[in-house]
Order: structure tokens, then C-alpha cells, then sequence
């Protein structure tokens, strides 16, 4: 089953809305695999961002992304890298359709709550950046078909 790297930014954990944001993707049918609240290490934040070190944003992406703790997730299920990006919605908060989450919480582009892979291989690379294997929980929901048709 495909897998996705989802995280809470500091903003969004300050602003209490790490269960409405976990609601969202359960109520999706998506599955939990993994969380934690980690405060990022340096380390960490320049290899998961390490596509955007040149850019101008950078200096100040990093001291978002460190000034608070982060609520580190995977999500597990059929497309979820796609679902996952559809439902959090554009990078800027003020493009991002009303529904998704940039779209419903998000005005700044530098205070944009959230962060999802962008491709299976991003969600590979970005797991394995935050989570050990024995962290990250397989598991068989009762009746799998209420969700997925086999
Ligand atoms: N970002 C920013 N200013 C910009 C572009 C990006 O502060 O002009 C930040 C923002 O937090 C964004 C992150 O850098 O979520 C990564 O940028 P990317 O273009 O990869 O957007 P994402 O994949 O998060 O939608
Ligand atoms: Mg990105």
C-alpha cells in the first residue's frame, strides 16, 4: 500500500489544529501508520527541504519550521501522495481552493500549517528521514472493503 509524509508546522500545532487535521485524513479513509511531536533538528529541516537550500526563502523556512514542534505523520492507502497533496491544498494558502486545509486555515505562504510529499519517491525519501521501520505500524482495519473496492 502507498505511503505519504505528512506533517503538522509549528503554526498549525500553536493553533490546536493537529485533530481537526487528523480527523480530515481518517474521515478520507486514509490510515495512521506513524506520529510524533518532534522539535526538528537542523539536520533534519535541510534534508527534507534540501531541493530549496539556494533559495531566498530558505534562511526563513528554516526558522518556521524550528520555532516550535512539528507533528510528524505517515499516512497509508491507495493514491495517498495524490489525496494527500489534493487535500491540503496549493503551496500558497491564499490560491489553495476553500476545503483543503491551506485553503480553510492559511493566509501567508510562509504560514501554510502543513506539509505533504510531492511524489511516491519524495514520500520515500521523507519517511525514511523521520521514521525508524519499527516506527512506522502495518495493520488490517476490520472490513478494509467499507473503504476500497477489491
Ligand atoms: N515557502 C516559502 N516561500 C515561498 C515558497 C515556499 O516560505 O516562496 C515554504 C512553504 O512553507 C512551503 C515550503 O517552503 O510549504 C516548501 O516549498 P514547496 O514549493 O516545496 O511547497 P509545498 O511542497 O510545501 O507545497
Ligand atoms: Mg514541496
Amino acid at each position: 500500500m502507498d505511503r505519504s509524509f505528512v506533517m503538522v508546522k509549528p503554526d498549525g500545532v500553536q493553533r490546536g489544529l493537529v485533530g481537526n487535521i487528523v480527523s480530515r485524513f481518517e474521515a478520507k479513509g486514509l490510515k495512521l501508520v506513524a506520529a510524533r511531536f518532534e522539535n526538528l533538528p537542523e539536520t533534519c529541516v535541510t534534508e527534507q527541504y534540501k531541493e530549496h537550500l539556494s533559495k531566498p526563502f530558505f534562511p526563513s523556512l528554516k526558522t518556521y519550521i524550528m520555532g516550535g514542534p512539528c507533528f510528524l505523520m505517515v499516512w497509508e492507502g491507495r493514491n495517498v501522495v495524490a489525496i494527500a497533496r489534493k487535500m491540503i491544498g496549493s503551496t500558497n494558502p491564499q490560491e489553495a481552493a476553500p476545503g483543503t486545509i491551506r485553503g480553510d486555515f492559511g493566509i501567508d505562504i510562509g504560514r501554510n500549517v502543513i506539509h505533504a510529499s510531492d511524489s511516491p519517491e519524495s514520500a520515500a525519501r521523507e519517511i525514511a528521514i523521520h521514521f525508524k521501520n519499527n516506527e512506522v505500524f502495518s495493520y488490517t482495519r476490520i472490513d478494509e472493503s467499507v473503504v476500497y473496492e477489491y
